[in-house]
């Protein structure tokens, strides 16, 4: 039994080493990645439920790495948090999306862009002046871009998010709170948050056409918003029934694979003449 006993804790030992050994990896593959030019913003559309329109789209950050291809943000983002690296692949995304609004916007199409921006990131000093300056270098309409921002990072740190949201949105960008419903019992800095809508987590939308109890929580919750002035986004929809539940409930917007998966830039401009 002794001997038995200790090869579990060798087997233990040995997996966890091998985990740790694959985020150090991974940590120092990362800090060349931008350099490198590895990272690739694709964009998911986010249609508009009355208009049936396409007006905005999620930026999500793939990592074309050289031997492993297509690496997606679960297995790199909580790496990067750890380290000053989120700091610096943030300011990469905030460049991309700045240049993608451009893009389309050149393209005669007016959709905003939302990036997500990480904790640690959100609470960086530099993040405004950094943010202001590629609006300005890229000469990006401020209407044109969003922030998301999940739910934990607006509890905690209340004054510095206060003043952050708005600067960002004084100079005409817009705030969502993502994933929201997963995160924090306390619903106070809805009210006292400049935020313009509220992204609510795929996992309440999934059995919506089934769940009683789902379909309660998102009726309030989209009755809450509105209440408060704030839009509603409806995330993981994959199907057209809760597609037309939402639709009967008075969702603003959706988003999901039944539009589309985030796909690369050239493909979403195609997509868009498509739904014009
Ligand atoms: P998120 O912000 O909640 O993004 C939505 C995720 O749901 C995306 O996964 C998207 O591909 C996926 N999704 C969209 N529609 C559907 C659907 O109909 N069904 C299902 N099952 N999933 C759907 P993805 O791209 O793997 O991103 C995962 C997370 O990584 C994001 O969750 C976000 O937290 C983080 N992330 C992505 N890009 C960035 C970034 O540029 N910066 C930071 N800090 N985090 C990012
Ligand atoms: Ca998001
Ligand atoms: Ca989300
Ligand atoms: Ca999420």
């Amino acid at each position: 039994a002794k001997k038995g006993k200790n090869s579990t804790l060798q087997f233990y030992d040995q997996s966890i080493k091998e985990a740790s050994d694959k985020v150090l990896e991974i940590e120092h593959e990362l800090k060349t990645a931008v350099t490198n030019n590895e990272f690739e913003l694709y964009l998911q559309p986010i249609v508009d439920l009355e208009q049936r329109r396409i007006v905005k789209a999620e930026a999500l950050i793939r990592w074309n790495h050289p031997q492993k291809g297509i690496v997606g943000p679960v297995q790199f983002i909580p790496i990067a948090e750890q380290s000053e690296l989120i700091i610096t692949i943030g300011k990469w995304v905030i460049e991309s999306a700045c240049k993608i609004a451009k893009y389309i916007e050149q393209h005669g199409y007016k959709i905003k862009i939302s990036m997500n921006l990480s904790p640690t990131q959100v609470l960086d000093d530099n993040l405004f002046n950094f943010l202001y300056s590629k609006i300005k270098t890229y000469n990006v309409e401020p209407a044109l871009l969003e922030l998301e921002v999940t739910e934990g990072v607006l509890v905690d740190d209340y004054s510095v998010i206060d003043k952050l949201l708005s600067k960002v949105r004084a100079i005409g960008m817009s705030v969502s709170v993502d994933d929201f419903g997963t995160g924090y019992s306390s619903l106070a800095y809805l009210k006292k948050l400049p935020l313009d809508s509220i992204k609510i987590d795929k996992s309440f939308i999934q059995d919506i056409a089934t769940d009683d109890n789902d379909k309660a929580i998102v009726r309030a919750v989209i009755a809450m918003a509105h209440n408060l002035n704030l839009g509603v986004i409806a995330e993981g929809v994959e199907d057209n029934e809760q597609l037309h539940f939402l639709s009967k409930n008075l969702c603003d917007s959706a988003q999901g694979y039944l539009f589309s998966r985030p796909i690369k830039v050239e493909e979403f401009l195609q997509l868009i003449k498509e739904y014009q």
